[in-house]
């Protein structure tokens, strides 16, 4: 199977990279196209603000420093995940916590986050994975009665939509996206972060920006980095935007598609399709197989793989024996413990279709064919 590239690049994107250039202006404090993709993020979204940022990563280092953790506070997270979920943590000098998850799907078991909470406990960071929506409603509960922060992490998860029908992104304080080159929509690298709350918002443009509150003069009351999207960035973005609809669109109907060629396939449990975003194809094997599975179809042309990461990223061996800063492991102490499920899934259960919106018709019957080869009766 010829795997389609799955990108919507084109003339659009030509288009305003060339609009940025001619300008002469590609710094996006000055320039227009980062504050237009904000306009047109938050309000496709519904939130009072979006804040365009470099990456992912930084859309997550943000939405940590808006829950504002004192050196040495926790943060509760799951360890099937990129990493950068769980670099930012680390940055804000806080410790991630690791818990378990829910081996149907691969996100927080919301009874797993209940059981680590503690003094320390500052906010809960959900990964909505591959794109399902994480049980998102009960996360929300749990944070505010312990008065924690709820941040979302959408970067595989554009428009999916959560089981009481709300966008992921805007059940909790802060929900963060990434625009990498393999996401449903990309601009290299890029992100952004949607939020309600004008003190969070606030936080979150002054880190983005040195700190500096640039109506305030050359003066410097917060910490700070520079996240800021250049305007090409911004430009090429919002051309991708524009098309996001249509790509998730497209994804949704030919997973739909591949779910329904699937049913009734033995020893393996279906994605829930509700909402679903369809960063990839998952499949869950519960009596384990999938590293083989893999490799059969691999064989048969489908872009299968096993696991998803390497280890979880409670093995990820720089928590484990670190360093992170120097020779040290600050902010670390110990090395984080078992999350079982997410072990197993790793290692035995979880498979991974890569899809896209150019997938075809004929694309979803060979992924259907070679996996009732491999597993029909
Ligand atoms: C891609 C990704 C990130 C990081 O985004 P970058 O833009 O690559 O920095 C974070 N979390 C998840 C779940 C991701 O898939």
């Amino acid at each position: 199977m010829a795997e389609p590239d799955g990108r919507t690049l084109g003339d659009e994107e030509v288009a305003a990279a060339e609009r940025v250039i001619r300008s002469g202006m590609l710094n996006s404090v000055w320039g227009v196209e980062a504050k237009a993709l904000e306009r047109e993020m938050a309000a496709t979204y519904g939130s009072r603000h979006a804040i365009s940022c470099s990456s992912g990563t930084a859309a997550l280092h943000l939405s940590v420093v808006a829950a504002a953790p004192d050196p040495g506070d926790e943060i509760i997270t799951t360890p099937i995940t990129d990493f950068g979920t769980v670099a930012p943590i680390l940055s804000q000098n806080a410790v991630p916590v690791f818990a378990d998850v829910d081996p149907v799907d691969g996100n927080l078991d919301p009874d797993a986050v209940a059981a680590l909470i503690g003094p320390r406990t500052k906010a809960i960071l959900a990964v909505h994975l591959f794109g399902a929506s994480a049980r998102i409603g009960e996360l929300r509960a749990l944070a505010d009665t312990h008065g924690l922060t709820l941040i979302e992490d959408c970067a595989q998860a554009w428009l999916t939509e959560t089981p009481g029908g709300a966008l992921a992104g805007t059940v909790g304080q802060v929900g963060t996206f990434s625009l990498q080159q393999w996401k449903h929509i990309t601009c290299g690298d890029g992100g952004l972060v949607i939020t309600d709350d004008d003190e969070l918002a606030r936080r979150m443009r002054l880190f983005a920006d040195k700190g500096w509150d640039r109506a305030a003069g050359r003066s410097h009351a917060a910490f700070g980095l520079n996240y800021r999207m250049t305007e090409l960035q911004a430009a090429v973005a919002r051309a991708q935007f524009a098309k996001l609809h249509g790509v998730v669109a497209a994804r949704r109907r030919t997973a739909g598609l591949l779910t329904k060629a699937l049913a009734g396939l033995p020893g393996v449990l279906l994605p829930n399709a509700e909402g679903h975003a369809w960063w990839l194809y998952p499949l869950v094997l519960p009596g384990g197989g999938a590293p083989a599975l893999a490799e059969r179809l691999r064989a048969a042309g489908v872009p299968a793989r096993a696991g998803y990461l390497a280890e979880p990223l409670n093995h990820a061996p720089v928590l484990r024996h670190g360093p992170v800063y120097g020779t040290s492991r600050f902010p670390l102490t110990e090395e984080p413990a078992a999350c079982p499920e997410a072990e197993r899934m790793v290692a035995e259960t979880l498979l991974i279709v890569d899809w896209n919106e150019n997938y075809t018709d004929d694309h979803v019957s060979t992924v259907a064919a070679a996996l009732w080869e491999a597993l029909g009766a």
